[in-house]
């Protein structure tokens, strides 16, 4: 990261806390790392979020449902899943400092210095090879790489590494109060992603809701991983959540609704109004031995493009091995006629295209889109700034400041009257302290689209004083059109 993006983050993450947005968890105690709570406006936005994908993923398309499974799992499911044998990263140890690094994260970060240093075809080079060991998992050649590019410790400084492991990344707990002698008899683990709670009740949601395929289930919740190299804020946490959406589909069918839903969740992300030139696919080089394909939507954070959201084609993978470690069989009939045969389908284990997408990351996408130190040219010459988060309206924590200009003549009567009409349909914030330019500039820096001022003249004509957060533009409306203006922004 250079300085002035470190500067910026650094600034983002400070704003953050500053305006109640994201703590670190347990800040009396110095928090624990990689972890944090979201704060009375990060809640709103990290809600607003949520509900914006939800809405759009099962109210939108009529052929997806949603679930709230438990965090809990059977402890079978992970075998079933791979999780257990196969969830864990290529890791690396720096001898000198006992920093432990994900190798590809060692070698991105020398990729991204050579494109710093405007070694542009190194830098394409150093990340072509480190796609292909990775897809051949071959750790002899990675190390190879990271000692033929000279890539050191960050702390120590040095090149003396150990050799290239792998990690798990799953965090266990006890389940219950009997004791055993088995340790692992007892041992249940805390999901590392929503998925499984989904391909487990794939029947129970097929049946009860009455599905036919190609039909989702959507899902939101917490995740866990204990991951090794936590850093970047909310970009990687050891507790997050994910919004996941898998899609079960006729076989021979699952390249079509792939591409489907590659450009359905890029749209979802546009429609936010965010900049197209700071989104682009990633397509993987590296896919799983069930995956068909796979790639992820990336998007430009302050350091750099990253991943914010996977969609993938599992193949029959995951129903085949709950099937196959349930003994119970995880079928569908498909009652429509196979041209080709001119007889239904039948019955058969259905592909799954997945979108996967975390609601933290997106929280951090948004935030870092959002936030702008702004220079406003002054009259005389000099200059004014703010701090403005120009959040998506649809997101915003709250949508309208209602501030009377004095705390007297009657005017907080007419602004509270005024709150009381809009409170039901949206959320409203009500402030008589502190002068109105003081007040503009709260607003801006926790992302209020729209703030009304009661002023003497609305007892004359009923009409307030409109100011829009991003061009900081003021106008005169009628007090009973405030209500259906901020309404239509947001819906
Ligand atoms: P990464 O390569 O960044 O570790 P991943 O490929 O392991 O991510 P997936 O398993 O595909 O991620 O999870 C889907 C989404 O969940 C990711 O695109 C990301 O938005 C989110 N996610 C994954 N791990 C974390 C984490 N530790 N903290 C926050 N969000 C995460």
């Amino acid at each position: 990261m250079s300085t002035q993006t470190e500067t910026t983050f650094q600034s983002i993450i400070s704003h953050a806390k500053e305006y109640g947005f994201v703590f670190p968890s347990s800040e009396i105690y110095d928090g624990l790392s990689a972890v944090y709570d979201y704060g009375p406006y990060g809640s709103e936005l990290k809600k607003n979020i949520r509900d914006y994908w939800w809405k759009s993923m099962t109210q939108m398309h009529e052929n997806i449902v949603g679930l709230d499974a438990a965090i809990f799992m059977h402890p079978t499911t992970w075998k079933a899943s791979g999780h257990v044998d196969n969830f864990s990263d290529p890791m690396i140890d720096n001898k000198d400092s006992n920093k432990r690094y994900r190798v590809d994260h060692l070698i991105e970060a020398k990729a991204e210095q050579l494109a710093l240093e405007g070694k542009k075809e190194e830098e394409f080079a150093i990340l072509k090879s480190m796609d292909e060991l990775l897809a051949a998992d071959d750790y002899v050649g990675l190390k190879k790489l990271i000692d033929d590019n000279k890539i050191v410790c960050s702390i120590s400084g040095t090149a003396n590494w150990t050799e290239i492991r792998q990690f798990n990344l799953m965090f266990s707990t006890e389940f219950g109060a009997i004791s055993s002698d088995n340790p692992d008899d007892n041992k249940v683990y805390l999901r590392p992603e929503t998925a499984q709670g989904i391909f487990v009740n794939f029947l129970n949601v097929q049946k009860t809701a009455r599905m036919k395929i190609p039909f989702g289930i959507a899902q939101t919740g917490k995740a866990f991983r204990n991951e090794i190299v936590a850093r970047q804020f909310i970009f990687r946490m050891r507790e997050f959540e994910q919004m996941e959406m898998q899609f079960f589909v006729r076989p021979g069918t699952e390249g079509e609704w792939y591409k489907f839903w590659k450009e359905e969740r890029l749209k979802w992300h546009l429609s936010l109004g965010l900049p197209t030139e700071k989104y682009r696919y990633h397509d993987h080089v590296k896919l799983a031995h069930y995956a068909k394909e796979a790639c992820d939507i990336e998007f430009e954070f302050p350091f750099g493009f990253k991943e914010v959201e996977g969609i993938h084609s599992r193949s029959d993978f995951d129903l085949t091995q709950h099937q196959t470690y349930s003994k119970k069989k995880q079928q569908y009939f498909d009652n429509d006629i196979d041209e080709a045969t001119g007889k239904p389908y039948g019955n058969y284990v259905p592909y799954v295209v997945e979108t996967s997408i975390g609601l933290d990351r997106m929280f951090l996408l948004i935030l870092s889109n959002a936030y702008e130190e702004e220079v406003i040219p002054k009259e005389d010459g000099t200059n004014d700034s703010r701090v403005v988060l120009h959040l998506p309206t649809k997101l915003a924590p709250i949508k309208l400041a209602i501030l009377p200009l004095t705390k007297k003549d009657g005017l907080p009567e007419i602004a509270k009257e005024l709150m009381d009409g809009c409170r039901a349909y949206f959320h409203c914030f009500y402030e008589e302290k502190d002068a109105i330019g003081k007040r503009y500039r709260r607003q801006d820096a926790i992302g209020t689209p729209f703030c009304v001022t009661i002023d003497h003249q609305t007892k004359e004509d009923n009409t307030v004083t409109i100011r829009y957060r991003d061009s900081m533009q003021q106008e005169r409306i009628a007090i009973d059109k405030v209500k259906d203006l901020v309404l239509k922004e947001i819906f």
